[in-house]
């Protein structure tokens, strides 16, 4: 434990690995905002992954977290015309200067990045928990990852327990009324739907999950 390295290879395994999981899951996600929104979220996370991917395959050789994390956010809030484009455009953006200007980060630095990440996204959407939004997952996603860390787990186990607190995040969006985003408009009606963003936040930390912990040099 704590020897884990993300370098900038584990994040475009991370990042990859998540565009394939939104391309498999579309429709999903376009059902559940056909529901209480406007039926784009799917579409949405396809088109900003597609292209964030195309970005890493044009990426150079050398280039350090930092970066990748900054060329992804822009992507995203250059490709994605929903709310959720700007938002995860954010997280990303956000995580970078987190990551300081090293060819790879530790688990702890890297739960900061996400940390900082969330933070970010917080800043921008002023949602806040139980609003029915992606940081009904992504909050506790990072509160596990830290709190696995914290008690000596390794990156990968940590990471584990992050995927489970997004999941459990995203299935108790179902009960509750939206108040941000454009399912805020239904106001009651929201009740008894699962949040498309917040499903979509759930499968970019199962990515994390099955991506990142490798021990590089171990
Ligand atoms: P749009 O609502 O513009 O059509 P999307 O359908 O792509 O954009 O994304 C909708 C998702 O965005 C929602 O399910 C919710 O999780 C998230 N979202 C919307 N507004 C906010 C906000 N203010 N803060 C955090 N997340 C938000
Ligand atoms: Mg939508």
């Amino acid at each position: 434990m704590g020897d884990e390295q993300i370098d900038a290879a584990a994040l475009q395994s991370w990042l990859r690995a998540f565009a394939r999981s939104v391309a498999e899951h579309k429709a999903t996600l376009t059902a559940l905002d056909a529901e209480i929104g406007d039926a784009d979220h799917g579409a949405n996370m396809d088109r900003g992954m597609t292209a964030v991917v195309a970005e890493l395959d044009a990426t150079e050789p050398g280039t350090t977290p930092a970066a990748l994390l900054k060329k992804a956010g822009m992507t995203l809030v250059r490709t994605v015309g929903g709310a959720s484009g700007p938002l995860y455009g954010t997280l990303f953006l956000r995580m970078a200067p987190a990551a300081g200007t090293a060819d790879s980060v530790d688990a702890g630095t890297f739960a900061k990045a996400l940390g900082a990440g969330v933070e970010g996204v917080v800043a921008r959407g002023k949602a806040e928990l139980e609003d029915k939004t992606m940081i009904d997952a992504l909050t506790p996603a990072v509160e596990a990852l830290e709190a696995g860390l914290a008690a000596g787990d390794s990156l990968q186990e940590a990471l584990r327990a992050a995927s489970a607190a997004a999941d459990a995040g995203r299935d108790a969006t179902i009960p509750l009324v939206a108040r941000k985003g454009r399912a805020s408009y239904l106001g009651e009606r929201s009740i008894g739907h699962q949040d498309p963003g917040a499903t979509s936040a759930a499968l970019l930390v199962a990515a994390a999950a099955s991506t990142l912990g490798v021990v590089v040099g171990g």
